[in-house]
């Protein structure tokens, strides 16, 4: 008999309908002979609609915490209760465990908490008595605070990662809103096309350069551990997307020059302006950085201007974080020596994802080139082996996706499919 994890995304269990028809899925998959392992994810958008609750009592709340924690990890506590009664009330049995019960232990970093290790006895043991066993997604818990924790948004894809690889399962099956991973967010660009297997690499670009569809450390995890992950639709029976790692595989085939196209609007740019351009300048301003705790995306620093020796140093991290640094840098003006801070949060970012990059010429010349006949400005960009990314105004990001998926011919002939969920 064989293992399958099955994770399921807010919007698969956004009500009580859902949820039922959630069960009847785990309880079909169950019939066929497979030990089923479930995730679920708080129902539709409770996570927002808590945090919009804290901010209501707290309006200056900072971006993570204990207590904030324990507020959020109740939605998941809501739905894997829920999931548990509905599937017993289909005749199957099975039973709920939150990420502690479940053995997910993290380090104490509330908010963007990462495991250390995974120890699924009671998991195990639910399964060897016949039983379906539901896991509290996004959860941790760290043994030395003796406190909850949370992985980060859209961590209880990881949670199921995790597990799948703790229970040496056969397959990971995330279920989500949409039918697999789409060579563009099919929300922005509806002739996305759904792609039918990817590599781990890829799907690392496209997921760290905005693609909410897999959380990115699922991805590194998966990777890390050997686990196939197969993102489909909780909505259809149809397959959806394999994220593969080649190597493992032993795959020989030619992967396309360009995968997708990925966009983010959640970040932030900071400029730091007149900074001296001596040696030691930029170490001491990212070490600053890195104290407020932030994680910086993009860094771009301009050639100084003989005549002044000063130059410009911007980069982009997460909106949420701007605050702090800006706060940090700001007590440090003087003993770096910079001339001022700008702090921009209308921005948003492009990312262009293929492995074939490595070998074609051009990528970006096309890429800048379909930005420029539309009209759109690029104030930023980073590359990587196999990822371009570009920084424009926030207001054009949607229309700069929808020209770059077409100039690199990813349009599909058909719309595609959004089943359920809000987009937020
Ligand atoms: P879940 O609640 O199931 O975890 P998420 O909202 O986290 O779902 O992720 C699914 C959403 O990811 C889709 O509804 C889609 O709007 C978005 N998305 C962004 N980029 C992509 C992409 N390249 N392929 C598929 N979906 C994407
Ligand atoms: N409920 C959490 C979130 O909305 C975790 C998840 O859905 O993966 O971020
Ligand atoms: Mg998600």
């Amino acid at each position: 008999m064989s293992i399958i994890v099955q994770k399921f995304g807010g919007s698969s269990v956004a009500d009580a309908e859902s949820i039922k028809r959630v069960a009847k899925r785990i309880v079909e998959t169950r019939k066929r002979g497979d030990d089923v392992v479930v995730v679920v994810s708080a129902m539709g958008d409770t996570t927002d609609e808590l945090l919009d609750l804290a901010h209501a009592v707290v309006p200056a709340l900072p971006a993570e915490g204990r207590e904030l924690d324990m507020l959020l990890t109740a939605g998941e506590r809501i739905s894997m209760a829920l999931l548990a009664m509905a599937i017993k009330s289909q005749g199957a049995d099975a039973v709920s465990f939150t990420g502690s019960q479940a053995g997910m232990l993290t380090d104490d970093k509330h908010g963007a908490a990462r495991i250390v290790s995974v120890t699924p006895g009671r998991v195990r043991q639910a399964l060897d008595q016949g039983q379906i066993a539901i896991v509290q997604g996004f959860a941790g818990f760290n043994k030395v605070t003796g406190d909850i924790t949370t992985l980060g948004r859209g961590g209880s894809d990881t949670s199921a990662v995790a597990l799948a690889a703790a229970l040496d399962a056969d397959v990971c099956e995330i279920y989500t809103d949409v039918d697999g991973v789409f060579t563009a967010d099919p929300r922005v660009v509806p002739k996305a096309r759904k792609i039918g297997r990817i590599t781990s690499e890829e799907m690392l670009e496209l997921a760290a350069g905005g693609a909410k569809v897999l959380h990115n450390r699922s991805v590194e995890y998966a990777r890390r551990h050997g686990v196939t992950l197969h993102v489909r639709s909780s909505f259809t029976s149809d397959d959806g997307t394999i994220v593969y790692d080649p190597e493992r595989a032993g795959s020989t085939m030619e992967e396309p020059m360009i995968v997708g196209v990925a966009h983010d609007l959640s970040e932030a740019k900071v400029t730091v302006v007149g900074v001296p351009d001596v040696p030691g300048t930029a170490a001491r301003i990212f070490t600053i950085v890195a104290e407020a705790g932030a994680n910086v995306d993009m860094i771009v620093q301009n050639v100084s201007e003989a005549a002044t020796g000063r130059t410009d140093i911007s980069f982009t991290l997460p909106k949420q974080e701007a605050g702090s640094v800006l706060q940090a840098l700001d007590s440090h003006k003087a003993d770096v020596g910079f001339a001022s801070l700008q702090h921009d949060d209308q921005i948003g970012k492009l990312a262009l994802v293929g492995a074939g990059m490595r070998t074609n010429a051009g990528v970006s010349a096309r890429l800048f080139k379909a930005l420029a006949d539309a009209g759109i400005n690029i104030e930023m960009i980073s590359t990587s082996e196999i990822r371009i990314s570009v920084v424009t105004r926030a207001d054009q990001l949607v229309d700069a996706v929808r020209v770059v998926h077409s100039a690199f011919e990813l349009d599909g002939d058909q719309d595609a499919v959004v089943h359920g969920g809000t987009g937020r």
